[in-house]
């Protein structure tokens, strides 16, 4: 069980281009978050939440 195929979503994250929710899932390394229904992409240090 070496395969790491599950994305891990971001939960209740809205995808800003396609508005859809439940949708953003970050990439292996962490430092990205994309859409897995459009082609959005994007650092993930801009959806740090304020603290
Ligand atoms: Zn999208």
């Amino acid at each position: 069980m070496n395969k790491d195929k599950r994305l891990r979503f971001v939960s209740g994250a809205i995808c800003p281009k396609c508005k859809k929710i439940d949708k953003i899932a970050l990439t292996k390394d962490d430092k990205k978050i994309f859409c897995v229904s459009c082609d959005f992409e994007e650092s993930r240090s801009e959806i740090k939440h304020k603290d």
